[in-house]
């Protein structure tokens, strides 16, 4: 793309672009804070999930130096639903060593900011460009499509994406990366989308190889992929007096740190009763997760939560699906 795609693509976006809570309107100043948070969530995760956990949590936490004082139980919670929950400890740990280490300030370089928990590579560019106006070069997924349309990049993904990289470094700008970036993503989203791409609307449709050649849909290539392999897990029920038995998940691992039904061995010997199963799939594995019911005689240990305020516990997605198993399991008891 030459320099007059790019800028085609800045006065499109000077119109068009998405407004989104975390974006700044003309005139003011990005919020850093704001930017990290919303970058953080964007990790594997559609703009439309992120806004409405994006807008609880600036309401509750409105700073760094709020969210760095929260108790972790309530930050889990808060996060339930959203996925990725490593993304939530991450969260923590740098909010906490930024109002510890930095002076609740966020440091401006892309180096600086890979230092701290959570920030890969495209995170550190993107809230240097976007809050801070350094030139640097952010790559997200709408990018590669992009990217990957406008030079018609042959090689297939993952393998390709140092390509993309190297490519997106030539159009970024000295100055407005931040801008640009965001320019190519709102491009990717609604216009350069992966089916059928809107080409007649495309600011820089006339700088496009993919375009030219006629069929845009071929791009990004990607490589085959293998098949999610499946793995079978059991979940337990156990009731006592209108409460169930919830677990703390250890802090490393799938779904650490969350509330959850106890898995794998049964938490106490009673007359188990199966209540069917759900599919949950992660990003490398598919998971069959059976529900196994039980009234006990008594409360044991653990977190003894009522039944009729589960909703309230910050269950992940997969324990959601679970409790409702539950719930129509003491329906049908
Ligand atoms: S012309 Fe079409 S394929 Fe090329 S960048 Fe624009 S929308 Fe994407």
């Amino acid at each position: 793309m030459p320099v007059d795609g790019s800028n085609a693509l800045l006065a499109w976006y000077a119109v068009d672009k998405r407004r989104l809570p975390w974006r700044a309107e003309a005139g003011e100043r990005p919020d850093p804070y704001r930017i990290w948070l919303s970058e953080v969530m964007l990790q594997q995760t559609t703009v439309a999930a992120v806004i409405p956990y994006f807008e609880k949590f600036t309401r509750r936490w409105p700073n760094v130096e709020t969210l760095a004082a929260a108790a972790d139980a309530e930050v889990m919670g808060a996060w339930a639903g959203l996925g990725y929950y490593a993304r939530a400890r991450n969260l923590l740990a740098c909010a906490r060593l930024v109002a510890a280490e930095h002076g609740a300030l966020f440091p401006d370089s892309e180096e600086a900011l890979r230092r701290l928990p959570g920030i890969g590579r495209y995170t550190a560019a993107a809230i240097a460009a976007i809050a801070f106006g350094r030139r640097a070069v952010v790559v997200d997924g709408n990018v590669e499509r992009v990217v990957s349309r406008l030079f018609a990049v042959e090689e297939a993904l993952p393998g390709a994406r140092e390509t993309l990289y190297a490519l997106t470094d030539r159009l970024t700008p000295a100055t407005g990366a931040g801008d640009f970036a965001q320019a190519t993503m709102d491009l990717g989203a609604g216009i350069c989308t992966p089916r059928a791409p809107d080409c007649g609307r495309c600011p820089v449709a006339s700088s496009c190889e993919a375009q030219r050649r006629g069929d845009p849909e071929l791009y990004p290539v990607k490589a085959a992929k293998a098949p999610r392999p499946r793995r079978q897990d059991v979940a337990y029920w156990l009731e006592h007096g209108g409460e169930v038995l919830l677990v703390r998940r250890p802090p490393k691992g799938l779904l650490g740190g969350m509330l959850a039904f106890p898995t794998g061995l049964a938490p106490a010997e009673a007359e188990w009763r199966e209540a069917g199963s759900v599919d949950h799939v992660f990003t490398h594995f598919a998971l069959n997760m059976r529900l196994l019911c039980a009234s006990a005689d008594a409360r044991g240990e653990g977190i003894w939560w009522p039944v009729d305020k589960l909703d309230e516990a910050g269950l992940p997605t997969l324990f959601g699906k679970l409790a409702a198993r539950g719930a129509e399991w003491r329906q049908a008891a």
